[in-house]
């Protein structure tokens, strides 16, 4: 069975969503493939901030700020990598990304800040609230009034080609969707696809799994088949320590994405004192973010289920953690250090910028990762392990009770920068370095070598570039 669309998107996260509007609202017929049972993908599980220059919420604290000042801070975040960056896909992500966060507001979705993060010389990251379903409800509702087809459950599995030209995608079960204009590719990263993993990072990083398991690269590999290429797929956020995600979805999470909520929640952090709002704030802390490192440096343990300790706990303990029982570990710490880490500056998590969360805010929001215990070989006992063996782990290091573990805390890939090498219009480069006709990227598929570090990039070019390859692919079915 064959469909015919002037746009087909695979895809429903940030950049499949923003392509699949501009298509249809450029008026094009658009129908956007989402393999899972609900749209969202990587958007969907990201704190959700957006990074963004000349937005009202800079211009109401009289931030005066702009693309260029944003094009030259970013390589501060790149490092040593800044000389691999795509300084032209940079370019268009910092001069369209004033325009893809008014578009974002205009579709209903609200934000709190800007929040400093350094080396940006102004404070420019934005944080959706309630949470980053705001996102794609939002968005789908506006797909939905534009007459954008969705079709979740639908799995694209290839990319159909005549005459080196791309036709249109055939999907697991067999239905095959032409595309008279493009298809455009937005089937986010690669964090949980192992054989991309091996082959750009290594083989223990291909142990390690994505914060979400959908992620597989599939974008990626389609259009590798094609001679497409793929630029900085040995880059990744991870592996890092993540603790393990609450049984139950916390209050922070659940929280509907009405825009009357976001609008009243928006209003209570400029206007309300900080202290009334922590509790709230902890728990996106508590749920979502990495141990720091410095607990390590300080002279916390790290354990396994059986009590040992497998390695040096200052040298890259995520690469470890995967060959542990169950995947997991433990962090230990003593009286001592359970004070110190509980105040500034020695907190165990942060989102920069936004808070900080110490000891006893995971003592209170996150119970099913503490536990305490008088001694080392009680605490063993509350855990299941041989006290013997936590006793020798601990050695003279921990010392003073009472003694808490924090865990399980397991090894995960936040995001991966691998992406489809593309030109400035987002059309997927073939063998030769040439478009591949009818074939378009965006978002984590089509990253082109562009480097995304500081917070907020990877959503703020996940909207730039849906939005442009959507309306690419429109434009290219006007003349087809
Ligand atoms: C825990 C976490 C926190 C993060 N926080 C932030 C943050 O605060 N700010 C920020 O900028 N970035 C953040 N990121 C990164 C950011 O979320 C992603 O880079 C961004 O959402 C990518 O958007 P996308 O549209 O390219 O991909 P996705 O949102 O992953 O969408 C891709 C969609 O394609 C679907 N798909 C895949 N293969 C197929 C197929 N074969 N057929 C049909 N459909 C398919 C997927 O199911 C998915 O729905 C975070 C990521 C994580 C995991």
């Amino acid at each position: 069975m064959s469909q015919a669309f002037d746009v087909v998107v695979v895809g429903g996260g940030a950049a499949g969503l923003a392509a699949a509007i501009e298509a249809r609202e450029a008026g094009r017929s658009a129908v956007l493939l989402e393999k899972n049972a609900q749209l969202g993908g990587s958007t969907a599980w990201s704190i959700g901030s957006i990074t963004a220059t000349g937005t009202p919420h800079q211009r109401r604290r009289g931030i005066d700020d702009n693309p260029q000042d944003h094009w030259a801070d970013m390589p501060g975040f790149a490092g040593e990598l800044a000389a691999r960056d795509n300084d032209a896909l940079r370019k268009i992500l910092c001069d369209e990304v004033p325009a893809a966060f008014q578009w974002l507001l205009d579709s209903g979705i609200r934000f709190m800040g800007p929040m400093p993060e350094p080396p940006h010389r102004k404070p420019r990251m934005h944080n959706v609230l309630p949470n980053s379903r705001a996102y794609i409800h939002h968005l789908e509702r506006r797909a939905h009034r534009a007459g954008v087809d969705i079709r979740v459950r639908t799995r694209v599995a290839r990319l159909l080609q005549d005459g080196g030209r791309v036709r249109g995608v055939e999907t697991l079960d067999g239905q095959r969707f032409v595309a008279r204009g493009g298809v455009v590719l937005a089937a986010g990263d690669f964090t949980n696809g192992a054989d991309l993993k091996a082959r750009f990072m290594g083989a223990q990083e291909a142990k390690v799994e994505g914060v979400n398991l959908t992620a597989t690269g599939d974008g990626q590999k389609m259009a590798e088949a094609l001679g497409a290429k793929i630029l900085n797929g040995d880059l990744a956020l991870g592996p890092e320590l993540r603790f393990i995600a609450p049984q139950k979805e916390t209050l922070a999470r659940r929280l509907p994405p009405w825009r009357a909520l976001a609008t009243a929640m928006a209003w209570s952090l400029e206007h309300l004192p900080a202290a009334l709002l922590r509790p709230f704030v902890m728990q996106f802390l508590t749920t979502a973010l990495a141990p720091s490192p410095a607990l390590f440096e300080a002279g916390a343990l790290l354990v396994n289920r059986k009590g040992e300790r497998f390695g040096e706990e200052r040298g890259r303990p995520a690469w470890r953690v995967p060959d542990q029982p169950g995947k997991v570990a433990y962090i230990i710490v003593d009286g001592a250090l359970a004070r110190r880490f509980s105040a500034w500056p020695d907190f165990i998590s942060t989102a920069p910028g936004v808070a900080y969360a110490y000891l006893p805010d995971y003592r209170r929001t996150r119970s099913d990762v503490y536990t305490q215990a008088p001694t080392l070989a009680a605490l063993a006992q509350k855990l299941g392990m041989p006290p013997a063996a936590l006793e020798e782990s601990a050695g003279a290091r921990l010392a003073q009770p009472p003694f808490i573990a924090l865990g399980p805390v397991r090894s995960v890939f936040v995001h991966a920068e691998g992406g489809l090498a593309v030109d400035e219009q987002h059309r997927v480069l073939g063998a030769e370095g040439q478009p591949i006709p009818g074939l378009y990227a965006a978002g984590s598929t089509g990253q082109g070598g562009l480097l995304l570090k500081g917070h907020g990039h990877h959503l703020a070019w996940a909207f730039v570039s849906g939005r442009r390859a959507g309306r690419f692919a429109a434009t290219s079915s006007m003349g087809a």
